[in-house]
């Protein structure tokens, strides 16, 4: 598929406001600052489709981006988590707001799941692992910003990750990925085409 012709569609705050649950889409998740924003404008090969930006009001929406001028193979942009700012309430909602899409979007084909290479497997990729695993839903993860560790580093992080997630290995794939040195954008669109192309 070609990914650079992804436009914005529409944000939505819940489920029911997401645009018609027809054709497919893949949705893009991380903790803030996993650096999701910088792997989707990679991905697409734009400056600023999706926005680095931490305003908090955006930070509850779902963005949905068509590609080509079509809007049945989608790129979903899931809010992100873990500002230290928010209060508990907010994060609840926005838990919610997730577990519910997860579980009721039927055009969702798999999550691409962002996790910065020096601190994989966080709480909350934990919690969306297994909000995944509960649905046969199939998750790639990228280990971003691979730029900042040793070759060596990086790859010893990836194939002990990998050993962390082995008994999930039907459903999880894991790879490296750097925006800023533009490693891993092939492997990653190899892996959307699998979920997005009949
Ligand atoms: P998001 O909050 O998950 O959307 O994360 P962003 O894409 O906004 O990235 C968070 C921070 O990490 C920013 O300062 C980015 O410049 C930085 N960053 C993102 N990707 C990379 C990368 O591949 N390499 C390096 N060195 N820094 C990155």
């Amino acid at each position: 598929l070609n990914f650079h012709t992804a436009q914005f569609m529409t944000s939505a705050p819940t489920l029911a406001a997401c645009p018609p649950d027809d054709g497919r889409e893949v949705a893009f998740a991380g903790r803030s600052n996993a650096g999701k924003s910088s792997a989707i404008n990679a991905l697409v090969q734009q400056k600023a489709l999706a926005r680095t930006s931490k305003t908090p009001g955006r930070t509850q929406l779902i963005n949905f981006f068509g590609l080509a001028n079509d809007t049945r193979e989608r790129l979903v942009d899931l809010p992100g988590y873990g500002f230290a700012k928010v209060p508990e309430s907010v994060k609840r909602e926005w838990q919610r707001h997730l577990s519910e899409y997860l579980q009721k979007r039927r055009s969702l084909q798999g999550l691409v799941l962002m996790m910065d290479v020096r601190h994989p497997l966080t709480d909350f990729d934990e919690m969306l692992l297994g909000w995944a695993d509960d649905q046969d839903m199939p998750v790639h993860i990228l280990l971003t910003k691979a730029d900042k560790l040793k070759p060596g580093a990086a790859k010893n992080t990836l194939l002990k990750v990998r050993r962390q997630l082995a008994d999930w290995e039907d459903l999880v794939s894991i790879q490296l990925f750097s925006a800023l040195k533009r490693q891993g954008v092939d492997e990653l669109a190899a892996r959307l085409d699998t979920w997005l192309l009949d």
